[in-house]
């Protein structure tokens, strides 16, 4: 039975110095329902005005929030956290409704967020210069400063985590932020700004600019008073984002694409390995950075391999996010269209998939999970990244040519190895050209390990505890004794 589908307030404001405010040109967006088509809310469009107001905002309210004890940031977090937890439903209820995704992974992505913000209190007051041994003659330390004003660009994948992911550690050091979040859901990043700020986080230090990317997020990122950007979201946006960045000489983090090969050996556990394929390619309906969209299994294991993925394929549900099917609409009905152009383009290369294949006509932006075998590695869905529930199976002979098809992409975010052999574990996660190697899970690791890309998935590092030096700027002091 299908939940009514209502968000919280059938208008939102900007979020600027802690205020819900109307844009200046008085512009709003449609917020969608990805399930129905139908409008969930309108939200206010910043212009560059408001950019500018939200700049100029955060500059004076993070001298004080820099000034603050570390101590006392580390509390702010923590009951920030605290907060985020008591509100998870509410919270949950809002990702399905704006994004799609099912109840029960937008709560795991809640529970991400509080941690998140849980990790980088407990970073808050660890931030440690090194003293620098010069001689009987001076004393020489250094001192990590936040940079002052930072930008976040936001997709819509995972709104409120990626949200957290960057907020949270440039909060942590004594930044002031603005963040704007993707134009499909920004109700998410706007709530988990005023929960901050009701757990105790000055005004005005966490701003949220809901709007047009090539205006609100072009505005924001080449303005000349913020002093760093982290962008999150497609390799093509990132270009001009790090352009832009780069001209203004600011530091730029990019969180981009992939195209993520699973290489799955004959030694491995098969029922294992389809689990972890299933999760890595279905999760959010494939709209995820880090989705293991490439498996490459060994011949002698592929039809094995291939029987028991499309016997798990077929059991899995599509509906409502809010019915917690298994796989949810995708996010609007233009990536939709999208993907099925990736699906017929499939169909004409490859032939027809071993499962799946089918758009949804009706109400909702369905797609059903979708696996094309004997793919080969050159095709463009091998090499280009489709960002839906289509997963591509190709083969290799050995160990080598593994890692080589696993390597052959201009990619690499994540890769991944099933094999109970741990020698050969640790041989192709060397060998392998990704920020990120998972053996025997797929998404293994947490908030507490480095997440990026190696070639064109980006630059820099989020997560773990050097995501805090992405929001630092390192100061030497030399001092002359006598
Ligand atoms: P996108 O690049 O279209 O949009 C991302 C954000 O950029 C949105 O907030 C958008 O409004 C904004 N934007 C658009 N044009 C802009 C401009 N000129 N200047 C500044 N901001 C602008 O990406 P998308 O389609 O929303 O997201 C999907 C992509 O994100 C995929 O490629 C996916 O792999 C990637 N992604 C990467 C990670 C990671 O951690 N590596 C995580 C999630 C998603």
């Amino acid at each position: 039975m299908a939940q009514a589908t209502t968000i919280e307030r059938e208008e939102y404001g900007l979020w600027i110095d802690g205020t819900d405010r109307p844009a200046d040109d008085g512009r709003t967006l449609a917020v969608e329902d990805p399930a129905t088509g139908e409008v969930l809310t309108h939200v206010a469009a910043a212009s560059e005005a408001d950019v500018s107001t939200a700049v100029s905002v955060a500059e004076s309210a993070g001298e004080e929030w820099a000034a603050r004890i570390p101590k006392e940031r580390t509390r702010t977090l923590l009951a920030i956290a605290e907060t985020i937890r008591e509100n998870a439903e509410r919270l949950a209820r809002i990702e399905t409704l704006e994004n799609g995704k099912p109840l029960s992974e937008a709560r795991g992505q809640v529970r991400r967020c509080a941690r998140h913000f849980e990790y980088y209190a407990g970073e808050a007051d660890k931030i440690e210069g090194d003293s620098i041994p010069l001689g009987d003659g001076y004393v020489d330390y250094t001192v990590h400063e936040p940079l002052g004003v930072t930008a976040h660009i936001v997709p819509w994948n995972v709104p409120i985590y990626l949200f957290a992911r960057s907020v949270a550690p440039a909060l942590a050091v004594g930044n002031a932020v603005v963040v704007k979040p993707a134009e499909e859901t920004p109700i998410g990043a706007l709530t988990v700004a005023r929960l901050a700020e009701e757990a105790g986080l000055p005004p005005g230090v966490l701003n949220v600019v809901p709007g047009d990317g090539v205006e609100a997020g072009a505005a924001l990122t080449s303005h000349p008073n913020i002093d760093c950007v982290t962008f999150t979201g497609s390799e093509a946006t990132g270009r001009e984002v790090a352009t832009a960045a780069v001209s203004n000489i600011n530091e730029v983090h990019l969180e981009l694409g992939g195209k993520s090969p699973l290489l799955v050996f004959p030694d491995a556990d098969l029922d294992r390995a389809v689990e972890e394929t299933v999760r890595g390619i279905f999760t959010n309906a494939g709209q995820v950075c880090s989705a293991s969209s490439r498996v490459l299994v060994h011949e002698d294991a592929h039809d094995e391999y291939v029987d028991l993925l499309v016997e798990a394929v077929k059991e899995l549900s599509v509906g409502p996010g809010v019915d917690d099917a298994d796989i949810g609409p995708l996010v609007s009905g233009e990536h939709r269209d999208r993907v099925a152009e990736y699906i017929d383009l499939g169909r004409k290369t490859v032939g027809d998939p071993v499962v799946g294949g089918d758009v949804g006509d009706g109400v909702g932006y369905f797609v059903e999970p979708t696996v094309f075998d004997g793919v080969d590695n050159d095709s463009r869905i091998a090499q280009e990244e489709i960002f839906g529930p289509v997963l591509t199976v190709g083969t290799f002979a050995d160990e080598t040519e593994a890692v080589e098809l696993g390597n052959d992409s201009r990619y690499g975010l994540v890769a991944g190895v099933m094999t109970r052999d741990v020698g050969r574990a640790h041989r192709v996660a060397r060998d392998l050209d990704a920020g990120q190697i998972y053996v025997n899970e797929w998404f293994a690791g947490g908030n507490e390990t480095p997440f990026g890309g190696y070639k064109e998935s980006g630059i820099g590092r989020e997560n773990g505890r050097q995501a805090i030096h992405n929001y630092t700027q390192l100061k030497n002091v030399c001092v002359r004794l006598d």
